[in-house]
């Protein structure tokens, strides 16, 4: 092992989550010189196991969180309309019946029972109306349509519901693809200066006179590079206090609370594309979602969590919580037997109280170590997917005397690769990319048109017909495809690619997924960058 491929930057950021990319595309698109590596895939940490969703958090207003659901509310159009290829307008409706249990312990439910002894801590039906309506205003709506009261036709085909729900609500928030949108502000900011480091583990960070010696180890290679930076970002999510207490060496120490949250994926529920906002007995939401066409996805659990370096998944206990919490819910009971694939991620929540994990703050918390201005090192705890864009702002207010020829904010109307058209028109891509390859069938162009937006246009080119696309192992998937991922996206391991710039995974069969593996080991070289 040596020591070799000194490089300079302004700043260098652990960790390729969502957050670490989103300060990496701010930043450089500011001019900046700056470096990122992540000790796995870029996203496979908490960011590829989120609920998915750009939204204002409407169970936070009961905890009276008016900020981060402001702030969040008003990021949903903007995220929207800067990827409208891998986010679009979802519609959630909440259940309501006087058969189920509405009680929550939250501040909100208290301040009720004391006026409202009778109330006994419940949510009254009013009370959610009256939430709804704030949650429309705080943010301002230019594209999500209002929410309203509904009285849900119980006689339908198409409603899973129990009979005795006939009324409930409905409102708007939207769904994000959370890993593609994580290796798209990564190509991004990559497009902009930025050197993204997958597969790198930062092993150590020692001050210097004027910033940091960085010690960077390929995992593949347990090759060693030395990088200097002016400014350390630690953008490592759960690891961040591991990352401040062995890598960087320092006693510093503030409150984390690691809570993990569960999903499983279910065969499709029901036929229609709304979503569910579930009330549970014990106070807490689930959403089930129509996921990738075939499938329902439902979500989440809170559990804490200590090991990091263990195995994450979603356990027997968190599985049978979340199908009893639906089976409250929808006439049709489902089993394990119904269960497709699971997953789990780790909130690194911000915690300085010992308040219950539902009633932490989902805001994140900006620790700036300024060490004499010296070596100024910058701790990132909490976030959101939804907050990403406005968490990288933050954390470059924070900063700016250290950089001050760089320049101004620029994110809010800037799209990502492949989402430089308007919200509604997706349909009109697909059709056109339709008509002038229209030797591809109509599900791949959807799906390709969702994940790649117009670089669609960029992937086809040169293809004239169906033998162009290279290998076929099913499912709609064709080598071209692949071959994209591995050059422009920092696919080099099979499950990057099955399981976070798709979901191919849910779809393949053992020995398409076992064709897919040698094709990406005999190809890596192509990678780009
Ligand atoms: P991570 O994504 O975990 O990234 C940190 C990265 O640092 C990891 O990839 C890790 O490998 C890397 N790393 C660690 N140590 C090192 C090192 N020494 N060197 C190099 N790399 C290192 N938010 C929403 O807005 N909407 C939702 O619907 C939503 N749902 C959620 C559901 C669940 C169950 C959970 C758990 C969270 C949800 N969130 C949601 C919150 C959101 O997912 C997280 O806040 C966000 O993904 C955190 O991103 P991050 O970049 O901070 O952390």
């Amino acid at each position: 092992m040596s020591d070799h491929n000194d490089q300079k930057f302004d700043i260098f950021i652990i960790g390729g989550g969502i957050t670490g990319v989103a300060i990496a595309r701010d930043t450089a698109g500011r001019g900046l010189k700056v470096g990122l590596a992540e000790m796995s895939d870029l996203g496979s940490g908490t960011s590829s196991a989120s609920t998915k969703l750009f939204h204002g958090g409407l169970r936070y207003l009961e905890y009276f969180e008016f900020k981060l659901v402001k702030e969040s509310l008003k990021e949903r159009e903007t995220l929207l309309s800067s990827m409208p290829h891998i986010s679009w307008p979802l519609r959630f409706v909440l259940p309501y019946s006087k058969k189920i249990s509405f009680k929550s312990d939250s501040p909100t439910s208290r301040l009720l029972s004391i006026f409202m002894p009778w109330a006994k801590g419940k949510r009254p039906f009013w009370l959610i109306r009256l939430a709804l309506l704030l949650y429309d205003s705080l943010g301002g709506r230019k594209i999500l349509p209002p929410s309203k009261s509904i009285q849900i036709k119980t006689d339908t085909e198409k409603n899973p519901l129990k009979k005795y729900f006939t009324r409930g609500f409905e409102y708007s928030d939207c769904w994000v693809d959370d890993s593609r949108l994580v290796t798209l502000c990564a190509r991004d900011a990559h497009s902009r200066g930025a050197k993204i480091m997958p597969r790198n583990k930062v092993v150590e960070a020692t001050k210097f006179e004027n910033g940091w010696i960085v010690k960077v180890k390929d995992v593949m290679s347990e090759k060693l590079s030395t990088f200097y930076c002016k400014l350390l970002v630690n953008a490592s999510g759960p690891w961040v206090q591991n990352v401040v207490t062995y890598t960087l060496k320092s006693n510093s120490y503030l409150s984390i609370r690691l809570v993990k949250g569960s999903h499983i994926v279910t065969k499709r529920l029901y036929q229609h594309e709304k979503c569910y906002f579930l009330l549970g007995k014990d106070g807490r939401i689930v959403f089930t979602i129509p996921y990738e066409n075939d499938f329902t996805l439902i979500g989440t659990t809170e559990v804490a969590h200590k090991d990091l370096n263990g195995c994450l998944n979603c356990s027997a206990d968190e599985k049978r919580y979340l199908l009893d919490f639906v089976n409250e819910y929808f006439d049709n009971q489902v089993t394990t037997n119904d269960v497709v694939w699971s997953y789990a991620g780790v909130r690194p929540l911000y915690d300085k109280s010992s308040k219950s994990s539902s009633a932490i703050s989902r805001d994140y918390f900006l620790h700036l170590e300024k060490n004499a201005d010296k070596s100024p090192l910058l701790n990132i705890y909490g976030g959101k997917i939804t907050t990403h864009r406005k968490l990288a702002e933050a954390a470059f207010k924070k900063v700016e005397y250290l950089f001050p020829k760089a320049g101004n904010d620029w994110t809010e109307a800037s799209s990502l690769p492949g989402g430089d058209f308007k919200v509604n028109d997706y349909e009109n891509i697909v059709s056109d990319i339709q008509y002038k390859f229209n030797f591809l069938d109509q599900k791949l162009v959807n799906r390709l048109v969702r994940s790649y937006g117009t670089d669609t246009y960029n992937m086809l080119e040169s293809k004239k017909q169906r033998e162009d696309l290279g290998q076929y192992f099913g499912s709609s998937l064709y080598a071209f495809e692949i071959d994209w991922t591995i050059k422009t996206e920092w696919v080099t391991h099979a499950d990057d690619f099955l399981w976070r710039r798709t979901k191919l995974g849910l779809k393949l069969s053992q020995t398409q997924i076992k064709l897919v593996e040698t094709y990406i080991r005999k190809h890596v070289h192509l990678l780009k960058y």
